[in-house]
């Protein structure tokens, strides 16, 4: 059993290298922000209280988070670990979380607010299968129509200017006193997100001690 959390600021990577080190060793990713946007995507009663916080680059309600992330882990279909990504946000959810469970390790991916910015901005989101793409990095062969689905590619509601100063001050807020409660209590591994996709993955792995992924990504 393997349980790590995963933090970052936007843009950091967290969710793909979160999924890169779920898929082969068959743990759950679990994002809170995917959950989310779930249901707002399919206009659920929790979507319905999520939307205006979400769309301002707010964070949702401490006593709703702290249930859609007790009822997803209560689920337990995460016989071999998870990799929480997006909990805990704040002091509050993060002596939460500290009292219930508890972490092999949490991954910090560390990057500077410049990159934050440049990155965040030239996201892009295929409607029609989700795949992510990146003006910068990952430019689909066609532009604005996705690779693999022919989806139309759209930015996140709240990846604009606006929301993004909302959300990047609430993390150095916020989110930097969680890291310090964790390096009192878990392991904490810090890793530079500026390098590509796969040397991160790399790195990540080398400071847990886990396999190395069989192919190269
Ligand atoms: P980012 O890391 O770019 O903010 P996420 O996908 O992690 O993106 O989260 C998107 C949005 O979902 C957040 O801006 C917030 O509104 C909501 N959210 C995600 N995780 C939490 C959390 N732990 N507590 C409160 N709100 C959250
Ligand atoms: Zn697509």
């Amino acid at each position: 059993m393997r349980k790590y959390v995963i933090m970052g600021v936007q843009g950091s990577g967290k969710g793909t290298q979160a999924k890169l080190l779920a898929s082969d060793l068959d743990l759950v990713h679990i994002s809170v922000g995917d959950i989310y946007r779930w249901h707002v995507q399919y206009h659920t009663k929790i979507g319905a209280q999520v939307r205006r916080a979400m769309t301002a680059g707010e964070l949702v309600d401490d006593a709703l988070t702290e249930s859609v992330v007790h009822d997803r882990l209560a689920l337990h279909d995460w016989s071999y670990g998870f990799v929480l990504d997006g909990f805990p946000r704040n002091r509050r959810q993060a002596e939460f979380f500290m009292e219930r469970y508890d972490v092999d390790a949490v991954i910090h991916l560390d990057l500077p607010d410049s990159e934050v910015r440049r990155r965040v901005l030239a996201r892009r989101l295929c409607a029609g299968c989700g795949l992510d793409y990146n003006l910068i990095e990952h430019r689909p062969a066609k532009e604005g129509r996705c690779d693999a689905c022919g989806g139309e590619l759209v930015s996140r509601e709240d990846d604009t200017e606006e929301a993004l100063a909302v959300r990047l001050a609430d993390y150095h807020r916020l989110t930097d006193p969680v890291l310090e409660l964790f390096r009192a209590k878990e392991q904490v591994v810090t890793v530079d997100a500026r390098p590509a996709k796969a040397a991160i993955q790399r790195t990540i792995r080398d400071h847990l001690n886990l396999p190395q992924r069989r192919r190269a990504t």
